[in-house]
């Protein structure tokens, strides 16, 4: 869009000689408009401003009918302090030049009559000055707006940097949880009862207090998979899991050991009450009543449990492990559904 230079004065022939003489030289780049009343000049101002039209310099009389030169260009001012003024006057008047400087940012004074080639410079001067305020104007506010826009990604950044700390932290723990847990019935996996194993005994080592293992087998499960099928099994021992859950106490720890057998570690407790617990849990499973448990051999599901506790059955975890598994092969042999130790 043209930038438009504004040539107010009140004689026609001062009008028209500025356009001849601006025209020349900037015509091309400039539109230039007359107004001969200060009234005229500011309606022109209002509706430029409105059309967004750039206004670069405004050339102003002092002497004129009305509002004066020095009113016009601060009233200018006012409304576009990055436009530039030039203050044209034939009387030697310097006190109304002084007024448009203070009042009206005048940036160049102009007597009449003036010289050509000094009004084209000053235009050109003047001109540059006007576009390099436009130009900084621009930058800063495309400035401005790059960093809102920055602002806002970074927020968004945040969010989502947030959010997927959030889900990883989530995706850990559940893989952390996933990794010591079986599959089947939803309690400890093997894996980590085996290291609980080993930190328990060293702890009952350390600390003389007793720690007791029960090993506990479902007896002749084998025939309860081949009369009613796998999945009918694996509900069997998805139920036996939950119930020696129940059965434990806060800091007891109860792991699928493998197959159809089932570890529970009992933390300061000694054998004798080991054994009260498991006859606990053996009661508490025969009298459960499982689907097609009267197939079985004795008329119910059941389980056998071994027991072993440190000290004095083992030194280490495999002894442990050893002693138990001996005392479960025992209540087996003596014929299932019982507690040995
Ligand atoms: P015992 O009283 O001597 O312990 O007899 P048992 O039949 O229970 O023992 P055995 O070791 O002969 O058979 C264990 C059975 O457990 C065989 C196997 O198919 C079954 N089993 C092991 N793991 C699973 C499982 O995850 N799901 C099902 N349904 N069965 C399983
Ligand atoms: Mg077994
Ligand atoms: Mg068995």
């Amino acid at each position: 869009m043209k930038e438009h230079i504004i040539c107010v004065d009140d004689e026609e022939g001062i009008l028209t000689a500025l356009r001849q003489q601006l025209g020349v030289r900037f015509g091309d780049e400039c539109e230039i408009s007359l107004a001969q009343s200060a009234q005229d000049a500011l309606e022109l101002v209002d509706v430029l401003i409105r059309e967004n039209v750039p206004v670069a310099l405004v050339i102003a009389d002092q002497i004129m009918p009305g509002m004066k030169g020095v009113e016009l260009l601060e009233e200018i001012n006012r409304r576009l302090p990055q436009t530039t003024k030039v203050l044209l006057t034939g009387q030697a008047g310097l006190d109304a030049v002084v007024a448009a400087i203070n009042r009206a940012g005048l940036n160049r004074y102009i007597p009449k009559p003036w010289d050509e080639p000094d009004l084209r410079l000053t235009v050109e001067a003047l001109l540059q000055i006007y576009r390099l305020h436009r130009e900084k104007a621009e930058l800063i506010e495309s400035l401005h707006n790059k960093n809102l826009e920055l602002q806002s990604l970074n927020q968004e950044l945040d969010r989502k940097v947030h959010d997927r700390t959030l889900a990883l932290e989530e995706a850990n723990s559940r893989l952390a949880q996933l990794a010591i847990t079986d599959g089947l019935t939803g309690i400890y996996n093997h894996r980590f009862f085996q290291d609980r194993l080993g930190l328990e005994v060293a702890r009952s080592l350390r600390s003389q207090q007793p720690l007791s293992l029960m090993m506990i087998d479902v007896d002749h499960f084998k025939m309860y998979n081949d009369r009613h099928g796998h999945p009918a099994g694996d509900e069997i021992l998805r139920t036996v899991a939950r119930l020696i859950s129940e059965e434990r106490r806060q800091n007891d720890i109860v792991a699928r050991y493998g197959g159809e057998e089932f570890g529970v570690l009992l933390v300061d407790t000694e054998k004798t009450a080991a054994a009260v617990l498991a006859d606990r849990v053996r009661q508490r499973i025969v009298s459960h009543p499982f689907p097609l448990h009267e197939t079985q051999p004795g008329g119910c599901l059941s389980v056998s449990i071994g027991i072993a506790s440190c000290p004095q059955d083992a030194g280490t975890a495999p002894e442990l492990l050893s002693a138990a598994d001996q005392a479960l092969y025992r209540a087996k042999r003596a014929g299932r559904n019982r507690v040995a130790s």
